[in-house]
């Protein structure tokens, strides 16, 4: 079944979101915030992610060698551990450990490294920590669109969807764009058609829906109210919780097989906030996905216009092909070097046909795990076991 209303329901939930909005944004406007939030795309301004990452103080070092798979759930703000329940430490670990023993199964019976990276992705989505599928952001109505795209490094065929509103897993109608259309990307409804033509699960907008990104959205409209009727731009408590919540959660996956092919695939719900129609890097192949043979696989998180404006992970393949970097070289210098400049934070894992991956990012933290071919998984959630810029 589609969902042709934007704001249609479960029976279960009957209450209309826009009422709601419109009683939060009221509420909002009436809130007095003491301290600078962020722009309108819930992100901290350009101007402190430039100062923060203007002087790389890191090494371009892969992170680990012998590698085979690995997952991200998204850059922004780290987890401290002084802020973080046991609980929710073991909740992330969990979730990106589930996604790599996934990704992990397809490998171990001799799949490829597109259904790897699918099965990784999947997990994340459906799981609601993630700011993918379950779980993912609002947009500045109340909806949720989704964005997502999958590449083979074998042939450079793709697939993406933009914008989606109703497909459950928006990765696999990415790759079902990939295998069954003759295209590289759907956008809207159209995309949300062809996934349910194609016997993809579908969910009303309310199966995306969790409490803790309906807070951030109204963080972010109190946040934005504030700004707006302030002429300060301070960096308090309000505008570090909102940064702490609102810029993690995108997910992506890179692979390798047993042919050594590579794989990557990442997925989002997005920027809290963000206006309706409004596309990311996430499906943008060369922006947020890329997997080339001979190079890399790499899956993008952070500030998506600046990904796309700096064709992020394009560019870590194009300064291995042609610039004869190594991996690690190459994602540290679009990572740590260019795209700061260009005023965005994030990060990327990046994973090359021999296996040496790295997980740069400019970023306070990178959430993310790997898998090593002798099944070690490491996951790396804190910030102090993922140090920026670096
Ligand atoms: N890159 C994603 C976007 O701009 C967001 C993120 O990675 O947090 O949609």
């Amino acid at each position: 079944m589609r969902t042709r209303s934007r704001f249609r329901m479960s029976a279960s939930r009957p209450w209309t979101l826009p009422a709601l909005v419109a009683a939060a944004v009221a509420t909002a406007l009436l809130t007095t915030v003491p301290h600078g939030g962020p722009d309108r795309t819930g992100r901290a301004g350009p101007a402190g992610d430039v100062a923060a990452a203007a002087e790389p103080q890191g090494k371009a070092r892969p992170d680990a060698h012998d590698v085979v798979l690995a997952v991200h759930g998204g850059a922004g703000s780290a987890l401290h551990r002084d802020r973080t329940t046991p609980e929710q430490e073991k909740a992330y670990r969990d979730g990106l450990a589930d996604a790599v023993r996934a990704g992990q199964k397809v490998l171990d019976r001799g799949g490829d490294s597109v259904s790897a990276v699918e099965a990784a992705v999947r997990s994340l989505e459906d799981n609601p920590l993630f700011n993918a599928g379950k779980g993912a952001v609002f947009t500045e109505d109340a909806g949720h669109e989704l964005d997502a795209s999958i590449m083979r490094g074998s042939d450079l065929k793709a697939g993406a969807v933009a914008g989606v509103r109703s497909v459950r897993n928006p990765i696999s109608a990415a790759r079902l764009v990939m295998e069954k259309s003759r295209h590289v990307m759907l956008a809207g409804e159209g995309a949300d058609d062809f996934a349910a033509r194609n016997g993809l699960p579908t969910v009303t907008q309310d199966y995306y829906w969790t409490q803790r990104r309906w807070d951030s959205l109204m963080d972010a409209k109190r946040a934005a109210a504030g700004s707006a009727s302030r002429s300060d731009n301070g960096s308090g408590p309000a505008k570090a919780s909102l940064a702490d919540e609102q810029a993690k959660g995108t997910v992506g996956a890179v692979a390798r097989d047993q042919k050594r092919n590579l794989a990557a695939a990442t997925s989002t719900g997005g920027m809290t906030n963000k206006m309706s129609g409004r596309i990311g890097d996430s499906p943008i192949i060369g922006a947020g996905t890329y997997a080339k043979n001979g190079t890399v696989a790499a899956s993008a998180t952070g500030d998506g216009e600046i990904f796309i404006r700096g064709a992020a992970t394009a560019t870590i393949s194009n300064l291995m092909e042609f610039g004869g970097k190594d991996v690690a070289t190459a994602a540290y210098e679009v990572l740590i070097e260019r795209l700061p400049k260009l005023g965005g934070s994030g990060g990327v894992i990046a994973l090359d046909g021999k296996g040496t991956f790295d997980a740069p990012h400019s970023s306070e933290g990178l959430l993310h795990a790997y898998l090593t071919k002798d099944g070690k998984i490491v996951t790396k959630i804190f910030a102090d076991e993922t140090p920026p810029n670096s």
